[in-house]
């Protein structure tokens, strides 16, 4: 059957209003990929697997809760939505938005926001605004304007968000016939980690699918659920979790209790020699905050405090490579430059 997007495939789950009308790009059915190149690498023995969520239609896992936060907004009429964004959550809302017809305004922290993403909330037509502020500012601020203007907030603070986020969860155990014994995943403002356990804990209601332990991981520079306090200026180059107080802090600290698991923080250097080993070892290039989930994972690898054998293990890779791509090319060494001549192309190749 023609898949025909999320709402459709998972709606009957989902707790979303009777007036919702759905505004899809068939998002979600991203590829669970095994990485068995990987899983050697940090020791063997065990199944993993990549969620890789960058397939999304703009590229990251905010489509799943971004279908059904503006799916409810058009249903009930309104004429536009607003977010604070540290880039992802904003091409999101933007897409689906103009799909829909409606306005969209997004709030971003000043400078911190990489280009494919900022490209891409400009591409789909946002009203796009800078705040001389951190991410926490703009999102206190999206609060504010749309307690008091008729204005409809796409942040993950909306619960629909969060009912769209859960269907990684049922694709994951519907793909696997059942969930797997760990899942890691990056968190910033932790509306996601709070939606996989939503998400695994209603599937194991219906259908005994099993749960995960969750492993949620945080920059080192941002990390306000390791250290219990909110972190005034966080700073990491993994901006889509550059998040001091996340709005989902306590919910992701119960998934994680709940779940017998933890969240931990792993430093930028482990997160981006994380990336780098997912592309040129898997073939999987996603941005640097996508890593974080593997990185944390390598971590309690080596630490001992998480023993694989025997394990199936999922790591949620949250959005592509693509969005980033200054991370890579700033230290880049420029490629070789040749004349167009077969002996000088053998040269370099053959030595
Ligand atoms: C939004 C985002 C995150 C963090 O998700 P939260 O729900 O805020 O915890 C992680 N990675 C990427 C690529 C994101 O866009």
């Amino acid at each position: 059957m023609t898949y025909q997007g999320l709402l459709h495939k998972y709606g009957h789950l989902l707790d979303l209003p009777p007036h919702t009308q759905t505004v899809s790009l068939l998002e979600g059915n991203t590829p669970l990929i095994q990485a068995d190149s990987l899983s050697r690498q940090l020791g063997g023995g065990f199944e993993l697997f990549i969620k890789y969520e960058g397939l999304n239609p703009t590229g990251s896992f905010k489509d799943r809760g971004m279908t059904a936060a503006v799916s409810e907004a058009h249903g009930r009429g309104a004429t536009t939505v607003i977010c604070a964004s540290t880039g992802n959550t904003a091409a999101s809302a933007a897409a689906y938005a103009a799909r829909a017809g409606l306005k969209s305004i997004v709030l971003i922290p000043q400078g911190k926001v990489a280009a494919g993403k900022l490209a891409g909330a400009l591409a789909y037509g946002a009203q796009v605004i800078q705040i001389d502020g951190s991410f926490d500012d703009a999102l206190t601020m999206v609060v504010q304007i749309t307690n008091k203007h008729p204005i409809c907030l796409v942040n993950s603070l909306n619960p629909y968000r969060i009912e769209g986020q859960k269907t990684s969860a049922f694709e994951i155990c519907d793909r696997l016939g059942s969930a797997p014994d760990w899942l890691c995943l990056p968190v910033g403002n932790a509306g996601n980690i709070t939606a996989y356990w939503a998400g695994f804990k209603q599937y194991n209601e219906v259908k005994s699918t099993g749960l995960p332990q969750v492993l949620g991981v945080q920059a080192a520079g941002s990390a306000p659920l390791v250290l219990g306090h909110p972190v005034e200026k966080p700073e990491t180059v993994a901006t889509a979790i550059r998040i001091g107080k996340p709005a989902r802090g306590e919910q992701a600290l119960q998934a994680a209790e709940e779940s017998h698991g933890r969240i931990i923080a792993a430093t930028d250097e482990q997160i981006l020699h994380m990336q780098k080993t997912l592309a040129t070892l898997e073939g999987i290039w996603v941005e640097p905050a996508s890593a974080a989930g593997l990185a944390g994972l390598a971590i309690e690898i080596g630490n001992g405090t998480l023993n694989p054998k025997g394990k199936r293990i999922v790591a949620i890779c949250t959005g592509h490579g693509m969005k980033d791509p200054d991370i890579i090319t700033k230290d880049m060494q420029k490629p070789l430059i040749v004349p167009p001549k077969l002996e000088a192309l053998e040269e370099v190749i053959l030595g």
